[in-house]
């Protein structure tokens, strides 16, 4: 007798009419109609269930701090990197493992199981990574943490002493110190470097230093609508000088949209060669980059179907929910697929599963997530949605009815049927076809 038994899902590969078999954690079987006996057998009719989602890129220490001390008047990246500034000194242990752990629920809700996030470590106390590094303990058997040492206020530019006159370390030496104490990923911010030079020599330090310890890269790079914001090109180059292909990301890549088209067809294909993958954010991309200009407004993404096209692996990420810069979100990755969707304009019917797939397979292989996927010998982490489709999952952010995690149920939602009251008319609707 088994664990757990699914049966007649639809597979975001498109199979339908699957039954997943569940044991100790782990897949066993997938097949239709399989013949099997389990202790728990949940019919779905035909819904969708999914591998969870999978966030590429966030940060944590910020979450859920919206109007603390203020909020951002001008909406603009460079006022909430300036709050976040005057947030900093105020910030308690205590009180950021307080809402880490409360994004942590609200994720689980949203069946979104693992959430690689950026933590500052310019900071000499290096508070975040201490109280992130707690929270990825604790939520280690429903979430899976992946913590990045990110030098918000750049890691050439931001000078310790500013905040400790008594520290006698550098930025640098912060940076590494996060990561002796367990922080997986190296960060970086190369375009908030001081000078064009800064941010290049930044990305050569860093890639050398997950280089020597064997980690994974993830910069914040070219967040700007500077058309010659090129640090993706150095990022590039790094990672193949170093041998670090598969292992790289770069996150953001805003200034893409507004390069030239024959740079970037020099710039693409150099990427490939690297294997540096990429990630948007497209709620935050839309609503911050462009505030420079007047009309016609940039859009101010990536360049995500060109990334594709190359046979690049790109992803959504989140990147804010209710902090300095984004006032907005819910750890519904299914918005960010939709928001992806739309300012990409990827309205095809292979688009639109592409922008699926960037809220969880994609994310999945560029964090290293071993065991993801529906297939036997994976982790029973499982999301049964209120769709039929990948694409219906994302028209509708559908409801997770049920999350499990290594085949036991954490959360489960109501369906988002409507009950009606008109004369003649249905009483109920599903917003299914
Ligand atoms: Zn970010």
């Amino acid at each position: 007798m088994h664990a757990l038994i699914i049966r007649n899902a639809a597979l975001p590969d498109g199979r339908t009419g699957q039954d997943i078999l569940v044991d100790q954690g782990h897949i066993v079987a997938v097949g239709p109609a399989l013949a099997a006996q389990a202790a728990d057998s949940v019919d779905v009719g035909g819904l969708l269930v999914s591998p969870p989602f999978v966030d590429a890129h966030f940060h944590l220490d910020a979450a859920l701090s919206y109007g603390l001390p203020r909020v951002n008047a001008s909406g603009t990246l460079l006022e909430g990197i300036a709050l976040w500034g005057e947030l900093k000194p105020t910030l308690t242990r205590e009180a950021i493992v307080e809402r880490a752990l409360r994004y942590c629920d609200w994720a689980v809700a949203r069946g979104l199981l693992a959430v690689r996030t950026h933590v500052d470590t310019c900071d000499p106390r290096l508070l975040a990574c201490e109280a992130l590094l707690e929270v990825k303990r604790r939520v280690a058997p429903y979430l899976d943490l992946q913590l990045v040492a990110f030098p918000q206020d750049g890691i050439l530019r931001y000078d310790p002493r500013r905040d400790d006159p008594s520290c006698t370390v550098s930025a640098l030496a912060l940076l590494q110190r996060s990561l002796d104490m367990g922080v997986d990923v190296v960060g970086g911010i190369p375009h908030f470097e001081r000078t064009m030079a800064d941010g290049a020599e930044s990305v050569r330090l860093l890639c050398e230093e997950a280089a020597r310890r064997g980690l994974r890269v993830d910069m914040h790079c070219d967040e700007t609508d500077d058309p010659m914001s090129r640090h993706i090109e150095t990022l590039a180059a790094q990672t193949h000088r170093l041998g670090l292909g598969g292992r790289v990301n770069g996150s953001h890549l805003t200034s893409m949209h507004s390069m030239d088209n024959y740079y970037v067809s020099k710039l693409i294909p150099l990427m490939r060669e690297a294997g540096v993958s990429a990630v948007a954010n497209p709620l935050i991309n839309i609503t911050i980059q462009g505030r420079h200009d007047t009309y016609p407004k940039r859009r101010g993404m990536t360049r995500v179907p060109e990334l594709l096209a190359a046979g690049i692996d790109v992803a959504f990420g989140h990147d804010c929910v209710m902090d300095p810069w984004y006032s907005l979100g819910s750890a519904d990755m299914l918005e960010v697929a939709a928001m992806g969707l739309h300012v990409a304009q990827m309205t095809g019917q292979q688009a639109m599963r592409d922008c699926y797939r960037a809220v969880t397979e994609t994310p999945a292989k560029i964090l290293g997530l071993d065991g993801y996927g529906i297939a036997p010998g994976c982790h029973a982490d499982l999301v049964l949605l209120g769709a039929r489709d990948p694409v219906e999952a994302i028209r509708l952010r559908a409801p997770r009815l049920k999350v499990w995690r290594r085949g036991r149920l954490v959360a489960q939602s109501a369906s988002a049927e409507a009950q009606l009251v008109l004369p003649g008319r249905p009483d109920r609707v599903d917003f299914m076809l």
